[in-house]
């Protein structure tokens, strides 16, 4: 089977299985923040962290203007609190420089250049600075986190030893646009749920027919 057939498939099981998820209106701004934040940690711990960074300083502008120190006192929740509160103060000053708190300027922006300009700021990431472009912006650009890579794995989408850096240029290939939202949410759900890293659910995975990892666990 082709992968164009395959996810095509795939997208139509995951949408009866789990819905057609839609995008709410979200601050790009806070979303770009929040994705430093997650990275290498918990939903739990980035929340306390964001949560904690808000009381701390009131506003984005008292984020900026703060010692780098009391920013990552604030943070250390999430951990690796010393390069995410350099990243979230350099995305802050980089804003500010631009007339504001906000990424309102990179609505209209084609997607590829939104990404280059989010990409040039220290610490932002592919990942990273497509969260706030999809949730932020609706922008047709896939987002691929560690669940989606694994389940794109073990589904033969992409190849076995492809970076996440190289399986965003295929699935946003790959993943039609006006699909892009909705399969990066049910990718989530299912590798959270039922294909999770260790011992997956294959008996009751609804795209098993379609797995390329399922079969060696026989
Ligand atoms: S069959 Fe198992 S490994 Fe394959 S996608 Fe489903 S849960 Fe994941």
């Amino acid at each position: 089977m082709k992968p164009e057939q395959k996810i095509a498939a795939v997208v139509r099981t995951f949408r009866d299985c789990y819905g057609q998820p839609r995008r709410q209106g979200r601050d790009a701004l806070e979303v770009l923040i929040g994705g430093v934040l997650s990275q290498n940690t918990t939903d739990l711990n980035s929340a306390r962290a964001y949560e904690r960074l808000m009381q701390s300083f009131g506003s984005w502008e008292g984020v900026a203007g703060a010692d780098g120190r009391a920013v990552e006192e604030a943070i250390q929740h999430g951990g690796l609190a010393a390069r995410k509160a350099a990243t979230i103060q350099s995305i802050l000053r980089w804003v500010g420089e631009r007339g504001g708190y906000s990424l309102e300027f990179l609505r209209h922006r084609p997607p590829e250049q939104a990404e280059k300009e989010l990409r040039a700021i220290k610490g932002v990431g592919v990942k990273t600075a497509r969260l706030a472009l999809l949730f932020g912006f609706g922008m047709p650009v896939f987002v691929v986190d560690t669940h989606v890579l694994r389940v794109a794995k073990r589904l033969g989408l992409i190849p076995q030893g492809c970076t996440r850096e190289k399986a965003h240029r295929l699935l946003d290939d790959l993943v039609p646009d006006s699909q892009k939202y909705p399969v990066h949410m049910n990718m989530i759900r299912h590798g959270r749920q039922v294909c999770r890293p260790r011992n997956p659910s294959c008996d009751r995975c609804p795209v098993r027919r379609w797995c390329v990892f399922a079969p060696e666990r026989k």
